[in-house]
């Protein structure tokens, strides 16, 4: 038993997924008094960051900022649009997906859920947790719902449970196509603030998100931003809500409250976070995170052992997913890593228990700090009798420095 007041010396290397590690300009300007969230310095505050988050969104309609977590923002986006018995069509990506898909079928909607045709040598049992939503499935069954019974269409835009990403252009497109009116909503709760995204470019109904991953705050805040057909349709949605009914809020927010008590210090790192990102640029952003999966995954290449994310094409910038071999239990080499090494990895979710781990580059990190993370990794492997073809550590040291970072000018400014 680790006693509670144990505090190594040095940093925790959280490198997990999400909570993704928190810029100290962040814990800073949440250590701001909290101040009352009726009085005048409040709306400005919330003034902001509803302005703000827009930004990264890439929308120019409500985003509804809600204390809660992801899963909240989740339930929020079903109960505000749909009604009950209400048929929606979901994707299995991973874990997520699948939460997702319980979420919905608690709320009392009938979900189908299309799954990857093929099979897998390494994953046989989560075949499609290796790959990014195809579109052309989702196209075909759109095509045989003449009636429209399918009411929406809900994919995961970073599967954080295996590090695979989806094209939703490509989803939007294969709606389209089908010429069907089903809303389109995405759970963006990790790509944002990592991975492009472009809620009204892509014809996106409702995105989800969430704080403690891209956006590099703590838990316990997330978003829903709707589209005008979203705020239409929730006009009609039958679906019981209160806490998380959009009407309210939406009026409440014009001069920057909420109907309840909002989490005013997580908002204030909010504030930050915003300025963080609007600073260095979303496209810095984006570019940053795909050259740090690079160099990880040029790690992982040199150690021979294979990428969960079978699809170049669709790999994560925001975590990596690797493989162990047969009979090696990846909790075990993440337990062992993190008691000799103070560094967390993600554990293998549902169906990849135990088969796979997740290493994290998002947050506050920058090359060392990825490297020192390779570095955990790999000693923790060698312990744990995996065989390795190559030394990670250099072929990402190798990566990094041949690779400089390339900031493009600011789009904003
Ligand atoms: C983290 C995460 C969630 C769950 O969010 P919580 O904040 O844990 O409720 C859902 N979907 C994805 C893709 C996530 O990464």
């Amino acid at each position: 038993m680790i006693p509670l007041d144990f505090h190594p010396t040095g940093r925790h290397f959280l490198q997990i997924p999400g909570p993704s590690p928190v810029p100290d300009r962040i814990l800073r300007a949440m250590s701001l008094p909290t101040i009352d969230h009726r009085g005048p310095e409040f709306g400005a505050l919330g003034l902001k960051v509803l302005k703000g988050i827009k930004d990264v969104f890439q929308t120019k309609h409500p985003v509804i900022i809600y204390p809660a977590s992801g899963t909240g923002a989740w339930e929020a986006a079903l109960s505000n649009t749909l009604s009950p018995g209400d048929h929606v069509l979901m994707y299995e990506t991973g874990h997520f997906a699948t939460l997702w898909n319980r979420v919905a079928t608690r709320l009392g909607l009938s979900v189908e859920f299309l799954t990857w045709p093929g099979d897998d040598a390494e994953l046989p049992n989560a075949a499609g947790w290796r790959h990014g939503v195809q579109a052309a499935l989702i196209e075909e069954r759109l095509r045989q719902d003449t009636q429209h019974r399918i009411k929406a269409v809900c994919v995961v835009h970073n599967e954080t449970s295996t590090g695979v990403t989806s094209d939703i252009p490509a989803v939007r497109r294969a709606i389209d196509a089908a010429q069907h009116p089903a809303l389109l909503m995405v759970d963006s709760i990790s790509g944002l603030g990592c991975a492009d995204f472009r809620h009204d470019e892509w014809g996106v109904d409702v995105t989800v998100s969430g704080s403690q991953k891209g956006l590099m705050l703590p838990p316990g805040i997330s978003f829903n931003a709707i589209s005008p057909r979203a705020l239409q349709a929730s006009q009609q949605a039958k679906l019981p809500r209160s806490f998380f009914a959009w009407d309210e809020i939406i009026d409440m927010n014009a001069t920057g409250y909420w109907p309840y008590t909002p989490n005013t210090n997580l908002l204030y790192g909010l504030s930050e976070a915003l300025d963080m990102l609007q600073d260095e640029g979303l496209d810095n952003v984006f570019a940053r995170h795909q050259r740090w999966g690079e160099g990880v995954r040029a790690a992982v290449n040199a150690w021979g052992l294979p990428i969960q994310c079978a699809d170049p094409e669709v790999y994560s910038p925001v975590l990596t997913g690797v493989i162990t071999p047969q009979g090696i239990n990846a909790d075990d080499v993440r337990r062992l890593i993190h008691e000799r090494f103070d560094l967390s990895l993600g554990t293998g979710l549902g169906k990849a228990k135990g088969r796979m781990f997740r290493m994290g580059h998002l947050g506050d990190s920058n090359d060392l700090t990825l490297l020192a993370m390779v570095a955990g990794v790999e000693m923790g492997l060698k312990l744990s009798g995996v065989k390795l073809q190559q030394s990670g550590i250099h072929a990402a040291m190798d990566y990094f420095a041949a690779h400089p970072v390339r900031r493009v000018l600011n789009r904003a400014a």
